[in-house]
């Protein structure tokens, strides 16, 4: 071996070392000493050598962060010790009485100590989705969310792309903290404003829901399956809380947050230790106002007891610690006043009012719009255009009206206009329905150009008509490109449109042609779900489908008609109607109907027996069969079986012991039957005629 390559392994090493200080530099403390390009220039030299040294290749060198594979799926585990949610307070005397209850607790446990005022370390606190991370012999072995408190997800390959979070920790500062192996570093995986800024523009651009929070997106992007893409996501990660062997390792609330810090983890430089609960106070109004001015989203502060001792000593109750509290900050307000109320269209048709609002500066940002919900929502709160508002910013990006400040009203002669919902969809003057139960109104329009892409997916879906490979990025391209602009237009795309759109070859065009040509020949219960008709799913199109036998029916049909069906209520039925008398969904069926779609449906054979659409209820215990058993043999002869007897129900099949079934069947006046005349009923060629009532008494 020469001389050169027996220094490599150490040469890759200190390589890593040096990487690993600028990250630690530039994720963790925010202050690099090289430039990005340097940084680069580092990772590219450490890449290239690996490549030529794989055997070298270590599970903590900064290349390896992203090389897991997807997960395969949600799994579980269980915490060592709970990760207990805190107790909430939003005043300053709930504080005082927690530290109230605090002192009385400790002079009961130790009389001797003439010491009457508690040590608090106060934290921000973090707006996120908190997380443990396993360490072994210094390494990353493990990250789990907090999920339930007791049971949470297992994300290590996503939290292992964490920049700040170290995969290995240097031996010496380990060495030095004399912690056991292993430990557990607690903390809150969040995501900073201007990542999350980022992330919800890219959303935007590419046609996906943006995230409400930046919790959400946290919470969200550290679940995900594929860990390539939690990368990109750009989330950070802050240390609050360290155990081993189930135990805080150090006397102090205080030390453990050092501790974190001194072994490489990212830890909230805006920490304060507190003599007593008042300058733990001042630290909490303190951060009220300079709150604004962070990277990331808070929502309050943290007091927790500093003595490791006494926190064990006070324990905790079934769900929070008594030794921390959070104090919550109340959501930021500010008054101004709203000049107009429009109305959009969500992608899933809902008419959605939106307040556009003298521009006013709120939590840092300036607000312009506020959202209304709906029109219940403006009516509550009594809302005109005009009108004075008080608009709160919780922790979402859209503030929401809080009240009208009706005094406003009388001064300068102000001029209001009332608001009234639009009778027809803005975006495609389509109609606009809301059902019964519902607070939204909809757009019923299936090719509205805002429910458009939604609608292409639905339909697309493996459940309904089953076109593979039309999925949403595709559907995004499609769209935005004009190629689609109907439901319809599918099936007149063409190899020569789709091979110009970005990342579509020769082949994947070829395939999806012929999953969309395919896909005609799917039966009427597809199709009918694949519409998008709101409340028909898989099954209640597969029931419209049996009843109708052609789509010509099914949109003629009356609502009365409708509820005739099986398991079809009013408000369904209602559904249905409205659909149909839409003139835009005619043209897009006349369209579908050019292409060769089918309309009509065969009966199946099964409606000539004598169970065949009629509706039974099982109750009491049968001698023969199980109720598994004698619903599944009803449901092969085409019958249904339900739970609970309606003036619907055909019949009553009674075993002994009936329950109360039997007598709502007696009151509604159904038949009832029992065990033998089912038995008999199954019988090919049996005729309903034969069927004879059980004597009742
Ligand atoms: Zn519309």
């Amino acid at each position: 071996m020469k001389a050169a390559e027996k220094r490599l392994p150490k040469q890759i090493e200190e390589l890593r070392e040096l990487i690993r200080h600028h990250e630690h530099r530039y994720f963790v403390l925010d202050a690099p000493e090289i430039s990005d390009a340097e940084f680069d220039q580092l990772m590219e030299r450490l890449k290239k050598l690996e490549a030529e040294n794989p055997s070298l290749i270590t599970p903590d060198s900064p290349t390896q962060r992203v090389g897991g594979k997807p997960r395969e799926g949600v799994v579980q585990a269980r915490h060592s010790v709970p990760m207990m949610s805190l107790d909430n307070t939003y005043s300053e005397d709930d504080l005082r009485d927690f530290d109230r209850r605090v002192r009385e607790a400790k002079r009961h446990i130790d009389v001797v100590s003439g010491k009457e005022t508690i040590e608090y370390v106060a934290e921000l606190k973090l707006d996120g989705m908190s997380m443990t991370v396993l360490y072994e012999k210094g390494m990353l072995a493990r990250a789990v969310t907090r999920g339930d408190g007791t049971v949470g997800e297992d994300v290590t390959e996503n939290a292992r792309t964490i920049r700040p979070l170290p995969l290995s920790l240097a031996p010496s500062a380990l060495a030095k903290t004399r912690l056991p192996s292993p430990f557990e570093a607690r903390g809150e995986v969040i995501l900073g404003r201007s990542a999350f800024e980022r992330l919800n523009q890219e959303r935007e651009e590419a046609g996906q829901p943006k995230f409400a929070n930046p919790r959400n997106a946290a919470a969200g992007s550290i679940r995900m399956l594929e860990p390539s893409v939690v990368a990109e996501r750009r989330l950070d990660y802050y240390a609050y809380a360290l155990l081993a062997n189930g135990r805080v390792p150090f006397p102090e609330h205080r030390r453990v947050l050092e501790t974190l810090a001194a072994l490489g983890f990212k830890v909230n430089p805006n920490w304060r230790s507190c003599r007593d609960i008042e300058e733990a106070l001042e630290f909490c109004r303190e951060w009220e106002s300079k709150r604004d001015a962070l990277p990331f989203e808070i929502d309050g502060v943290v007091i927790k007891v500093n003595s490791v001792a006494l926190q064990e000593e006070l324990g905790a109750t079934a769900k929070a610690p008594r030794w921390a509290v959070a104090y919550k900050y109340a959501a930021r307000q500010a008054m101004t006043n709203v000049r107009d109320i429009q109305v959009q269209v969500g992608r899933t048709g809902a008419l959605t009012p939106v307040a556009i609002l003298e521009p006013v500066a709120l939590g840092g940002v300036t607000v312009s719009r506020a959202t209304l919900h709906n029109e219940d929502e403006i009516r509550r709160l009594g809302l005109k255009i005009g009108d004075a508002v008080v608009v709160e910013r919780g922790g979402d990006v859209i503030p929401k009206v809080v009240r009208v400040q009706t005094s406003e009203r009388s001064k300068h002669g102000r001029a209001l206009r009332e608001f009234v919902m639009p009778q027809h969809c803005p975006v495609c003057g389509g109609r606009v329905v809301r059902e019964e139960g519902e607070v939204a109104w909809r757009c019923v329009n299936t090719d509205c150009p805002a429910k458009l892409k939604e609608s292409i997916l639905h339909f697309a879906a493996r459940k309904a008509m089953n076109i593979d490979g039309l999925g949403e990025v595709l559907v995004n391209q499609l769209v935005d490109t004009g190629l689609v602009g109907s439901l319809s237009d599918i099936y007149t795309l063409t190899e020569t449109t789709l091979v110009q759109l970005e990342r579509m070859g020769e082949k994947s065009a070829q395939n999806l042609l012929t999953e969309i040509r395919e896909s005609k020949g799917n039966g009427l219960d597809r199709l009918i779900f694949a519409l998008g008709i709101r409340f028909v799913g898989e099954r209640t199109a597969s029931l419209l489908a049996e009843h109708f036998g052609s789509l010509d029916k099914l949109a003629e049909a009356s609502p009365e008609e409708l509820e005739a069906v099986f398991e079809v209520g009013p408000k369904v039925a209602a559904s249905i109607h409205s659909f149909f008398r839409e003139p835009r969904n005619g043209k897009l069926l006349e369209a579908l109907r050019k292409e060769g779609l089918r309309f009509t449906q065969e009966r199946k054979a099964g409606r000539t027996t004598a169970l065949a659409g009629k509706t039974f209820v099982l109750t009491g215990t049968l001698d023969h069969w199980s109720r598994d058993e004698a619903k599944r043999r009803i449901e092969q002869a085409g019958g249904h079986v339900t739970g609970s007897v309606s003036k619907k129900t055909d019949y009553v099949v009674a075993g002994s012991d009936p329950g109360s079934k039997l007598d709502k069947a007696k009151a509604l006046g159904v038949a009832v039957i029992g065990e033998k005349e089912l038995e008999a009923m199954l019988q090919p060629g049996f005729l309903t005629s034969r069927v004879r009532k059980r004597v009742v008494s």
